[in-house]
């Protein structure tokens, strides 16, 4: 079912809370290292300044405080960010609930505000109703804007969308559309880039797209409990080996249904994962004490020949260990060659992935890399994410 947007709603004079993700990594001296989350919220928040709503009360978590006021955690440089950003002035609350608050939003000459961490609260995590309750009666309407936490039904997700006309934000509206419909009805061939660390991530993945995709392509850490389950010598490389026997389920049942399974055919492989020194590229087996680090070059020709032809790409999951770059080399080449695929949407989950793709430069020329970790991993998982069922039906 189709969501209702902020399109879909008369915001004219409404109090409109939004909850927006400003989880910004800081740094000891408490500055804003990254502020794209900060940058991808504007324009949902523009949009519903330039509706001429009364008030737009943002909120969001930040960090872990555990339900305890934090004083490193208070939102106040984020505040500052989003007022140079936004080029409007922004009243930082220093509470979440109260009746102060209320007064504060129905007293300020600013049109923005923002509450303070609501983690502070432990009323936010355990979907409180009362807390939630006190949230809604803040504002007239709930427009919901960040995806990386609608997996979590917590009080400013999912608990305050009971209380408030809740429609969606344009953040939430893209992952929707590229995540959701996008690999919903793909346009094929769809093939299905997966790596990582474990195959125990994936498994839900795999089943959920296995009847649609036209290939899976198989890199990373969980490459290897596949290769075992095909009889090759792994060496150290990572294992899940009560997973081994998934790994030949899932190659069965691809088999049958005339879905071809890509994994890697040679490997770069090293004796110390710390170091970049003593490195080696071996086809097939993989010596006893050596662990695959990387793709070989053959694999990364390989997947590349697989995806040449491809009108929809979905990935999750590094293909080596690529946050040290002289294992980054796979995930680098094959996300160069899609960015460069003419006609082919090119969708990216999962939060090392996206990271990686960041520092490659690509956020320009690949269609969506979600914003949210967890959250995209669940949405290819095909499960209902609660602060996206809670919504407005179009
Ligand atoms: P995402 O966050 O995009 O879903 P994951 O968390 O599943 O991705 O996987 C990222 C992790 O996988 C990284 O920490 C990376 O080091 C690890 N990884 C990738 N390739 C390998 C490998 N060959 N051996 C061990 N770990 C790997
Ligand atoms: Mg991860």
């Amino acid at each position: 079912m189709e969501k209702k947007t902020i399109r879909d709603i008369d915001l004219k004079n409404k109090k409109v809370i939004i909850r927006v993700d400003f989880n910004v990594p800081l740094d000891k001296e408490l500055r804003i290292t990254d502020d794209r989350r900060i940058r991808e919220a504007l324009p949902t928040i523009q949009y519903v300044l330039d509706k001429s709503a009364k008030k737009v009360i943002l909120m969001s978590h930040l960090g872990r405080p555990n339900g305890r006021v934090v004083e490193n955690l208070r939102l106040n440089p984020v505040a500052k960010r989003l007022q140079e950003l936004l080029k409007e002035p922004v009243k930082k609350l220093d509470d979440c609930v109260s009746a102060e608050v209320s007064s504060q939003i129905d007293n300020s000459k600013e049109r923005v505000l923002l509450l303070e961490n609501l983690r502070f609260y432990p009323e936010e995590e355990k979907n409180d109703p009362e807390f939630a309750k006190k949230l809604a009666s803040l504002a007239d309407i709930f427009v919901f804007d960040a995806f990386g936490s609608a997996h979590r039904a917590h009080a400013s997700t999912e608990g305050i969308a009971r209380y408030l006309p809740s429609v969606s934000g344009f953040l939430l509206e893209k992952e929707i559309t590229y995540l959701g419909k996008a690999l919903e009805k793909p346009l094929k061939p769809f093939m299905l880039i997966l790596g990582g660390a474990k195959v125990s991530d994936k498994i839900g993945v795999i089943e959920n797209l296995l009847a649609k995709v036209d290939a899976i392509l198989i890199g990373g850490g969980m490459a290897y409990t596949f290769l075992k389950a095909q009889g090759f010598k792994i060496g150290n490389s990572k294992l899940e080996a009560d997973k081994v026997e998934a790994a030949k389920e899932i190659l069965e049942k691809a088999k049958k249904a005339r879905i071809k399974i890509v994994l890697p055919v040679d490997h770069l492989i090293t004796q110390k994962i710390d170091t970049a020194a003593n490195l080696k590229i071996v086809k097939d087996d993989i010596p006893d004490d050596w662990i695959a680090v990387d793709i070989g070059p053959e694999s990364i020709k390989l997947f590349k020949d697989s995806l040449k032809n491809a009108k929809t790409i979905a990935w999750n999951g590094p293909l080596g260990i690529c946050e040290i770059d002289a294992f980054a080399g796979g995930t680098k080449d094959v996300a160069d060659f899609i960015a460069n695929l003419k006609d082919a949407v090119t969708v990216i989950g999962g939060g090392d992935t996206a990271a990686a793709m960041l520092k490659f430069k690509l956020e320009d020329k690949l269609t969506h890399i979600s914003t949210g970790g967890g959250a995209s991993l669940e949405y290819m998982e095909g499960k209902v994410l609660p602060g996206i069922a809670c919504l407005l039906d179009k």
